[in-house]
């Protein structure tokens, strides 16, 4: 058998950390043979709730499941660590400032990824679930200079799936039968789902494609907006199908895409598609052996060429501001 995996989850005590953990702890992450240890992150006042968490994986009595330790201390925390996700943050609440909410997770992720740093394995990988994702992750791998920055990737999963589901279902088909769907640029309304190389059963789809209204007026407001019709209806935030979208990308980043061409990541740009190098931006990507590779040679027509350039502007004025705060 292989050595265990320790997983490191932060905000394990939170909405998405009560999903994610079960489906980690019953193999659906890396397979029913592969023995993980879970090693929780709270803040103090939540450990009492981690605990608990910690007693209902404990009697669920998963094959897969070794040890579960729990913590506050993010470098304890993520001693060992092969990946790690990233979910407990400080999310934007009414009326906040964008410098509050930007230093409030400088002091969160700037400390993670100094702890990353310390004392995460050799091949550690981290997704970043917490928003604002993207500029988080960026926080995170500017404290961690000896972890390639490649290491560091934010989840835009959960707005791919959501893509693949709404193209689905106005093509009357499954969502296996869907392929090359790309979300760009920022976890946030800005990202652009595009359609544009998309096929149903291999073709392409022109005709959908051709209905501008649909395209700009429904799918894309219908994608960037999901989560608030999400909490709209059920009272509670998307915090399943995030964690689904979470384990959807560290098990495609470890094993490899399968059942598409690509998917959507948001991980480093080299400069891609003119997305400016140095910003954490979703591409279309691949995965190959533990490495995400960006797919390349992708007709960008005007359109899209003004999408994607509006949300790297996004991400660059992200960027700028939590340099200017010394935050990076
Ligand atoms: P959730 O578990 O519901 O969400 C956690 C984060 O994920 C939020 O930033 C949220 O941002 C983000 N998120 C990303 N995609 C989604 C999505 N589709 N749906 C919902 N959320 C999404 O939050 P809780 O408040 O339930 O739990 C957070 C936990 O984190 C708490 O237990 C808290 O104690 C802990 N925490 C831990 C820290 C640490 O370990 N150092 C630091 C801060 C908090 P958004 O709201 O913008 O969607």
């Amino acid at each position: 058998a292989n050595a265990p995996v320790n997983i490191t989850i932060t905000g394990a005590a939170g909405n998405i950390g009560y999903a994610l953990l079960f489906r980690i702890a019953s193999g659906t992450l890396l397979g029913p043979d592969q023995r993980v240890n879970l090693r929780l992150l709270e803040i103090p006042p939540a450990i009492k709730a981690a605990e608990g968490t910690a007693m209902e994986l404990f009697d669920s009595a998963f094959p897969a499941l070794g040890s579960i330790d729990i913590f506050d201390d993010a470098k304890q925390a993520f001693e060992g660590a092969n990946i790690a996700f990233l979910v407990g943050s400080m999310p934007r609440k009414a009326g906040m400032e964008r410098a509050d909410l930007l230093s409030a997770n400088g002091g969160i992720f700037g400390p993670q990824g100094e702890a990353i740093n310390a004392g995460a394995a050799d091949d550690i990988k981290v997704l970043v679930v917490g928003n604002p994702a993207n500029t988080n992750a960026l926080i995170a791998a500017s404290h961690a200079p000896d972890v390639p920055a490649s290491r560091f990737t934010a989840m835009t999963r959960l707005d791919h799936n959501r893509a693949l589901a709404q193209l689905a279902m106005k093509a009357g088909c499954h969502v296996t039968d869907v392929d090359k769907v790309t979300v760009w640029g920022n976890h946030s309304t800005t990202q652009y789902p595009d359609l544009t190389q998309a096929t149903v059963k291999g073709r392409p789809v022109t005709d959908l494609l051709a209905d501008r209204v649909w395209v700009e007026e429904d799918f894309t407001p219908t994608v960037a907006k999901r989560g608030a019709a999400i909490i709209d209806a059920r009272g509670a935030s998307s915090a399943a199908s995030a964690a689904s979208a979470a384990i959807d990308h560290v098990r495609d980043w470890c094993l490899g895409v399968k059942g598409y061409s690509w998917t959507s990541s948001s991980i480093m740009s080299d400069g891609s598609y003119g997305v400016p190098e140095g910003l954490i931006s979703s591409f279309p990507c691949t995965s190959e052996n533990g490495e995400w590779k960006i797919v390349q040679g992708l007709e960008i027509d005007e359109f899209s060429r003004a999408r994607i350039d509006a949300s790297a502007a996004e991400l660059a004025s992200e960027k700028e501001a939590v340099a200017s705060m010394n935050l990076i």
